[in-house]
């Protein structure tokens, strides 16, 4: 039986996040869609196409909306891309499809193909129609997904439409993943994740939330289906290992993240420091400014072109106030039960090139609230041992390892893809990681029991 009811009634829209999350760029009015979309050149060996992970065909489906054919638009989209309403919010644009455009060539501004994309989903959605799919013929096949992130979705997705029962199961309340917990409000608010998750289960994905799987589950798993999809994502934010991080106040920043938009926490107090210079970071540190902090300082151990995070994401920060501090580490963070300040030292290249604290520099920055973005640990301690005693799954450096054609692990009835195979990209990524395996995985079963 599907969970859906159960994430619908978890929808809202408290008035604290549409007023402070506001998104950061408006959808098209129905006036300004067509000429956009006119703009296209229709290129017939469209670059924004090949730089998109999951291959959506930019130009046919451009087309379809300057001719009127929302609902086929739509179809397009997600025939690469079931999660096409969530990419077209959370996708790194500038560095994928509207980077690749070809209108850059004659200095004009790339198509807007993300606030295309979703001017198309958004009309299916809001038209009440159904996802334009129908569940294959049924093969009497089953398979369990592990983690309810865009990789497990996606793959269920495919699996679906190929006759095979999918069923997912996560230790959240929620379906979504980061697209749920984790992307910035003002880019994908948690009421549209579930909205899109909500179409899926129409396919007839059923979900078990607050199901955690652990070796021993995992085992079971594998026993009563016919293969295991790991979408595990990736584990804890990894700790400063100093004094003082047990203080309440320290936390990571992807809790910090989830929440905010589950409505659990709404306001930051007034100083506020992120530790760490990629995209969550960066968001977290958005996200505090936006929750009423009054100072927020992103601290990180190198400079500013060394950073993970996007230059585009690095710049919306500098607008939204949050102040950079350099070449500085954390040694020590103080307080008495709660956070008062942390103690900084800055660092300064050595003869072979490695960053040294820079005798006499150290120095207190006050704060109330610090937020960890230094990386996260992976899930894959949750896997057990084969019967040899070896890992049921052949690992590398903690990612599960895979056939990137297929996303077939060592264990040949075990499939993974997103974060716990790449250690951590975009969820387009993960999508692409998903269907592909999705279509694996019914190659193999074929081949294993063939029907019809
Ligand atoms: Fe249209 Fe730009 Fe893609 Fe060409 S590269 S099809 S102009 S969006």
């Amino acid at each position: 039986m599907s969970d859906r009811s159960s994430f619908q009634q978890a929808r809202g829209d408290t008035p604290l996040l549409a007023e402070r999350f506001a998104a950061l760029h408006p959808p098209f009015s129905r006036q300004a869609v067509l000429p956009e979309a006119n703009r296209c050149l229709f290129c017939f060996d469209a670059p924004c196409t090949t730089a998109c992970p999951t291959h959506i065909d930019v130009p046919r489906f451009i087309k379809k909306i300057a001719t009127g054919n929302l609902a086929g638009s739509a179809r397009t989209i997600l025939d690469a891309n079931i999660l096409g309403g969530s990419c077209a919010r959370a996708c790194p644009v500038e560095v994928l499809c509207e980077g690749a455009c070809v209108m850059h060539r004659y200095n004009k501004q790339p198509i807007q193909i993300a606030r295309l994309q979703r001017f198309a989903i958004d009309a299916l959605y809001d038209s009440g129609a159904p996802l334009p799919f129908e569940p294959g013929p049924d093969r009497g096949q089953t398979v369990a997904l592990i983690g309810a992130g865009p990789a497990s979705l996606a793959c269920a997705a495919e699996l679906r439409r190929k006759g095979i029962c999918a069923t997912i199961y996560d230790e959240r309340a929620l379906p979504g993943g980061l697209n749920t917990y984790g992307v910035a409000e003002y880019k994908l608010p948690l009421k549209e994740s579930l909205r899109e998750i909500e179409m899926l289960a129409e396919l007839g994905v059923e979900f078990r939330f607050g199901t955690a799987v652990d070796a021993t589950a995992l085992a079971d798993l594998e026993h009563t289906h016919d293969a295991v999809f790991l979408g595990l994502g990736l584990g804890a934010v990894h700790r400063l290992g100093i004094a003082g991080e047990k203080l309440a106040g320290v936390t990571d920043a992807l809790d910090f993240i989830a929440g905010y938009k589950s409505g659990q926490v709404l306001s930051a107090p007034a100083r506020v420091a992120v530790i760490g210079a990629g995209n969550t970071a960066i968001d977290a540190a958005i996200a505090a400014v936006r929750l009423g902090a009054k100072t927020v300082h992103l601290l990180y151990r190198r400079g500013p072109e060394q950073m993970s995070a996007f230059s585009f994401e690095y710049e919306h920060a500098k607008q939204e106030g949050v102040r950079f501090l350099w070449h500085v580490q954390t040694i020590g963070i103080q307080g008495t039960g709660h956070v008062k300040a942390l103690t900084l030292v800055e660092l300064v290249p050595s003869a072979d090139g490695s960053l040294v604290p820079q005798s006499g520099s150290q120095f207190m920055l006050d704060c109330d609230l610090v937020l960890l973005a230094i990386g996260q640990s992976t899930h894959t301690d949750r896997l057990g041992l084969a019967t040899d005693g070896a890992p049921k799954v052949q690992l590398e450096r903690g990612r599960v390892l895979i056939d990137h054609a297929t996303g077939q692990t060592s264990h040949p009835k075990f499939f993974a893809g997103g974060d716990c195979t790449n250690g951590g990209r975009e969820v387009v990524d993960a999508v692409a990681d998903g269907k592909r395996a999705g279509i694996g995985i019914a190659a193999w079963l074929e081949a294993q029991h063939p029907h019809g």
